[in-house]
């Protein structure tokens, strides 16, 4: 089959390489460009290392399945590229995101057939009524979701989303679905007009933060100096959000003032549990056109290399590769 390698650092190549064997089988149909795809891409991380396949956002046709399954060959799907066990320690205590033994896809999407775990299956797949590339939106839509949840936000919130990529939109398109009033801070003017153009409030972070007080304030681009001012900024008993993924070095200087006067809770997650997966699942059902906008370039696997450049240059909000 083919596969989109990571082969070091700004490359990718496409490969001809053995398909997998497994009694699970999809067909990838299009696998979106996560944020973690596009760091790899540039700088590297520290758990895949080249070569490698990257991708993990994805939605397919069953190629191969066994009948106790529930699936058939040609059934559309979306599958969790990972999963909590349920019953370990920190699945009992509630954080799932957090679960030791997670089932996994173990191998990257951006690629022709991936295999899913039989003891997966009925967990982690979702059947489609058709080829939905929107779909591939769930896993992001459910790292939304478990903030969103984090913060219990509620729609007599307002809640300033500060960057607006692909998450921060993703995460203000979700607010606005909710009820609830959100305000994005982008300073790019290419995405603020897009941002207008799909209903969310959007400007810079001067007027956003001149204008208004925020009882929450999600933190969608990784830069440090950006999650101390929101905690100096969010209202007396507010709460800021700890989104994007910060290098892991980064050491932040937060007034204890904030903590102590002003009940200021910071906090953050990343990933999700299944649950958030199914819930976001419905989200899209209900409304799949507000979230189909969002993926705005579509590339052959063999352009793999073009779609991460493209990505990288702010030019995309949601990247969809399709081999
Ligand atoms: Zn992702
Ligand atoms: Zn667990």
């Amino acid at each position: 089959m083919k596969a989109l390698m990571y082969v070091g650092t700004k490359q990718m190549e496409v490969q001809e390489i053995p398909k997998p064997d497994g009694a699970f089988l999809v067909r990838v149909l299009g696998c979106t460009v996560c944020g973690t795809d596009l760091k790899t891409f540039l700088h590297g991380h520290p758990y895949f290392k080249p070569p490698t396949i990257l991708g993990h956002e994805f939605y397919g046709q069953v190629e191969k399945a066994p009948a106790e399954t529930g699936y058939k060959p040609g059934d559309y799907v979306v599958v969790a590229p990972y999963g909590e066990c349920g019953h370990c320690e920190k699945c009992e205590a509630g954080l799932p995101e957090l679960c030791d033994h997670k089932d996994y896809v173990e191998t990257g999407a951006f690629c022709e057939y991936v295999e899913v775990p039989l003891s997966f299956v009925e967990r982690g797949v979702i059947k489609l009524n058709g080829p939905d590339y929107v779909y591939a939106l769930t896993e992001p839509l459910a790292c939304v979701l478990t903030a969103i949840n984090q913060l219990k936000i509620t729609d007599k919130d307002s809640v300033l989303v500060i960057g607006g990529g692909p998450m921060g939109t993703l995460a203000a398109m979700t607010l606005i679905e909710k009820g609830v009033k959100v305000r994005v801070a982008e300073i790019n003017p290419i995405r603020q007009e897009k941002l207008r153009s799909w209903g969310i409030k959007c400007d810079t972070s001067d007027v956003c933060y001149a204008e208004d007080q925020y009882d929450k304030i999600i933190v969608a681009v990784n830069v440090g100096p950006l999650v101390e001012e929101a905690v100096s900024k969010v209202k007396a008993g507010g709460k800021v959000h700890v989104f994007a993924g910060l290098p892991s070095d980064t050491k932040l200087s937060i007034r204890a003032y904030d903590m102590h006067y002003r009940f200021v809770q910071l906090m953050g997650c990343s990933g999700y549990a299944l649950p958030a997966f199914r819930h976001a699942f419905e989200m899209i059902r209900k409304n799949p056109a507000r979230y189909e906008a969002l993926i705005t370039h579509r590339f052959p696997l063999e352009k793999g290399q073009e779609a991460m450049e493209t990505l990288s240059r702010g030019e995309a909000f949601k990247i969809m590769i399709e081999p």
